[in-house]
């Protein structure tokens, strides 16, 4: 199956500097990286919350997926969580 949207790194970076500027920008406490399921490796190990000083950058170093990094970022909204 082909991929009808096809970026480049570049793009795909400034995508998600500019997600992860809006996610800081509102009501998030932290920053998730998210994983789709046929992630790599690398991506999967760099799952999960992070501080916004401490998050990677995406798409994430190392990454080896066929067709590109596809780690997104999440606000983590600690304010409604238990
Ligand atoms: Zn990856």
């Amino acid at each position: 199956m082909a991929i009808a949207n096809q970026q480049t790194d570049a793009q795909r970076r400034e995508e998600q500097r500019v997600a992860l500027e809006k996610i800081r920008a509102g009501l998030a406490t932290r920053v998730r990286i998210l994983v789709a399921p046929d992630a790599c490796p690398v991506c999967r190990a760099c799952e999960g919350a992070y501080e916004f000083g401490d998050v990677p950058e995406l798409p994430l170093e190392g990454c080896s997926r066929p067709g590109g990094c596809n780690a997104v970022y999440a606000p983590v909204l600690d304010l409604y969580g238990p």
